[in-house]
């Protein structure tokens, strides 16, 4: 889609200029244009053969760390490679005009790396890393991006060092999660950008911002199961919507 729906984009707009605080829920989607694929999309290359169901949890790992370490550092090549595209910016340009809080369910770091200043990760982050067997011992060293480093290993315990990523089957950290829920409770415009909103509990958040006073808009090339239950549907990449509408805002008169 190359022209936003002028109607939905004017009703986003106005959502936008009306807020004092906006909450952005993203998913993959606003990393989709950096390269970076979506859990939906089919793997590529190498990876081919395995769904990230397969990779991307504790059994995984305790079977075969070699294996998933593999997929997580070709993921960090992707993201470094990738870096940054036009929707990331254009939420951390949306802090000129207004209070943002993100909370993302991305585990790349992208929203810090375009300047977004109140981020949760509700997922974690790849470029940390801690301890797989003493869980309390966390190191938070970024890793170079080396698909060929040898496995790293926890310097108290020498059990292999995993990534500081929520698999599925575990827990969200909690303060994300409080820092998500406050961020909600305060938003009076919730942006829901690139999620198929189908992961819980990150998509309870979604339901829950639908079912309060806040305005939601959602963004996303193709409709999700919350589509039809949010107050406006833009049906178009992060890269092309979110700037449109901080461009909007830039064009808007001023007003706090
Ligand atoms: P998802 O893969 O389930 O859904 C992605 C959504 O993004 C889809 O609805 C799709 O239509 C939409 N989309 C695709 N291209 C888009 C674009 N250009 N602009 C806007 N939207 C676009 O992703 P999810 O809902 O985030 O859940 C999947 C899980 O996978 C999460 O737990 C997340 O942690 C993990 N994940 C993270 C990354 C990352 O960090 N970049 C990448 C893949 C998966
Ligand atoms: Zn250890």
């Amino acid at each position: 889609m190359n022209e936003l729906d002028t109607h939905a984009r004017d009703a986003a707009v106005r959502a936008l200029a009306d807020a004092r605080r906006i909450l952005a829920l993203t998913g993959a989607g606003i990393s989709a244009e950096s390269g970076i694929p979506t859990f939906r999309e089919a793997q590529t290359g190498l990876w081919a053969r395995f769904s990230p169901e397969d990779l991307a949890t504790p059994e995984a790992f305790a079977c075969d760390p070699e294996r998933v370490w593999g997929w997580y550092r070709w993921r960090r090549t992707l993201i470094a490679r990738g870096g940054v595209n036009a929707g990331h910016e254009a939420l951390a340009a949306l802090e000129r005009h207004r209070d943002v809080r993100i909370a993302t369910q991305n585990v790349d770091g992208l929203h810090a790396a375009a300047g977004s200043s109140d981020i949760a990760e509700l997922h974690g982050n790849i470029w940390r890393e801690r301890c797989s067997a003493c869980a309390a011992n966390t190191t938070t060293a970024v890793a170079p991006a080396d698909e060929d480093a040898p496995l790293p290993a926890c310097s108290r315990c020498g059990a292999p060092t995993r990534p500081d990523i929520v698999w599925f089957g575990e827990m969200l950290p909690a303060d994300a999660l409080a820092r998500a829920e406050q961020g909600l409770n305060e938003a009076d415009c919730v942006l829901v950008v690139g999620t198929s909103n189908r992961v819980y509990p990150a998509a309870a958040l979604v339901e829950t911002a639908i079912a309060g006073p806040a305005t939601v808009i959602e963004v996303n090339p193709e409709a999700t199961p919350v589509s039809t239950a949010v107050d406006v549907a833009l049906r178009a990449s992060a890269s092309h919507a979110l700037p449109a509408l901080v461009a909007a805002l830039d064009a808007a008169p001023a007003r706090r």
